[in-house]
């Protein structure tokens, strides 16, 4: 079969294959525990299913714009208001099929062939598989000092005469950091000096926990919205638990959003009909639901943490937001992907390798899921790595026992 350059480069995106993989376990009665998702298990706002239904019920369902129909760039320009301080306009509006997409998009209008985008490791697993996609070259950027906080001259340091863009994505998957407000500020200002790019990836923006409040990058931007190169890029998808609809969008310059359109016209059309409408729902509808979620994770992250910081020989940063941690399990394996796929044979948990993000050692541990999955899944992990664990464990009436230490 002879397929493109471009397809032979391109990797599957890891997450969604282990999905695919768990269902099949699940299907076949294996007693998966899935840490490895990236969705809350949230229901859908009832506001949203309401509007949805009521454009499904009308029969009339039809070609929209393919920026997004006007009650949706109305609503975004509305939340854009209310949680970013900016009056902007529907021009500085695209929606897209998921952040996926807007970020894809941005990317085909901003990339020509050879130009980098400079993105934080540990980053998300998309990011670098779309920058080739746009024929562009990632640049992950590994902080030297171990942590998962890159320094602002880390990054200015890798800016040369091909970077075109840098990526931020705050808090963070697969870490769950949250950068501080300064680094989000002199970033802001280092790529308005540099004249380049900033794509604020916000996906997890309002999922944060401790008492701390979401950093609106506008804060540190002074320019005129259509003379800025800072494009912000918000979701459905984590913030409202609405994946499956796949809705996203961007807010940028004029010039970037009016190109974006036209990708999107060429490609793929406007996003699907019922899911924009459901989207108006959520974003106008009663907004509680985001903190109930915000809340069941931050209760999540506190069961995971106190579970893994009594785990020896892993190294351990607490999230701050989103539903991700990135321990380090090199003591045990240094290879992420043998790691998962051991955890995964023996224990039927569901984990990521660190690998996919760029970072080595690491196991990606998703804690959207019930609280007795979570709690479970650790500590099948630990039976199956701590040679102080007993000998046995139990998965239901199944009886492992170890012989592999
Ligand atoms: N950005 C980040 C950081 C994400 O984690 C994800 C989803 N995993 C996306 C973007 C894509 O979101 P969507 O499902 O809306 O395409």
């Amino acid at each position: 079969m002879s397929l493109s350059q471009l397809a032979r480069t391109i990797h599957e995106s890891v997450t969604l294959k282990l999905n695919q993989t768990a269902a099949l376990l699940r299907e076949k009665g294996e007693p998966v525990i899935h840490l490895g998702g990236g969705e809350p298990k949230s229901k859908t706002p009832l506001d949203a299913i309401v509007s949805c239904t009521a454009v499904l019920n009308s029969g009339d369902i039809k070609y929209t714009p393919p920026d997004g129909i006007p009650a949706l760039k109305k609503a975004i320009i509305r939340y854009t208001e209310e949680y970013y301080g900016r009056a902007v306009r529907p021009e500085n509006v695209v929606a897209s099929c998921g952040a996926k997409q807007a970020i894809m998009a941005a990317l085909i209008a901003i990339l020509d062939p050879k130009d980098e985008v400079i993105f934080p490791a540990p980053y998300w697993v998309s990011y670098p598989e779309m920058v080739k996609l746009a024929g562009g070259v990632p640049v992950a950027v590994k902080p030297e000092d171990g942590t998962f906080y890159p320094t602002v001259k880390e990054i200015a340091d890798c800016i040369g005469s091909y970077t075109k863009a840098v990526i931020l994505n705050s808090p963070n998957n697969p870490s769950g950091v949250m950068y501080s407000r300064d680094f989000i500020a002199e970033m802001v200002e280092l790529c308005a000096k540099k004249s380049i790019y900033l794509i604020m990836d916000d996906t997890y923006n309002r999922l944060v926990f401790d008492g701390k409040s979401p950093i609106n990058c506008y804060d540190f931007s002074k320019e005129d919205i259509d003379a800025s190169k800072l494009v912000v890029i918000n979701c459905v998808s984590k913030m409202y638990a609405m994946t499956g609809f796949r809705i996203g969008w961007a807010v940028g310059s004029r010039d970037l959003l009016g190109a974006m359109a036209t990708i999107q016209s060429q490609q793929t059309s406007g996003p699907a009909t019922p899911s924009q409408w459901a989207a108006v729902g959520a974003l106008n509808g009663v907004q509680n639901s985001i903190e109930a979620l915000r809340m069941t994770l931050e209760n999540n992250r506190n069961i995971l943490l106190d579970h893994l910081l009594a785990f020896p020989g892993i190294r351990v940063t607490k999230p701050e937001g989103a539903f991700y941690c990135f321990p380090d399990f090199s003591n045990y394996e240094k290879s992420s992907q043998k790691l998962a796929e051991f955890l995964l044979n023996k224990v039927r948990v569901v984990t990521v390798p660190g690998k996919e993000f760029g970072m080595e050692g690491h196991l990606r541990i998703s804690f959207c899921g019930a609280p007795k999955e979570i709690t479970e899944g650790i500590e099948r992990i630990r039976w199956a790595l701590d040679p102080a664990s007993p000998n046995e464990l139990y998965l239901g009436d199944r009886r492992l026992v170890r012989d592999w230490m």
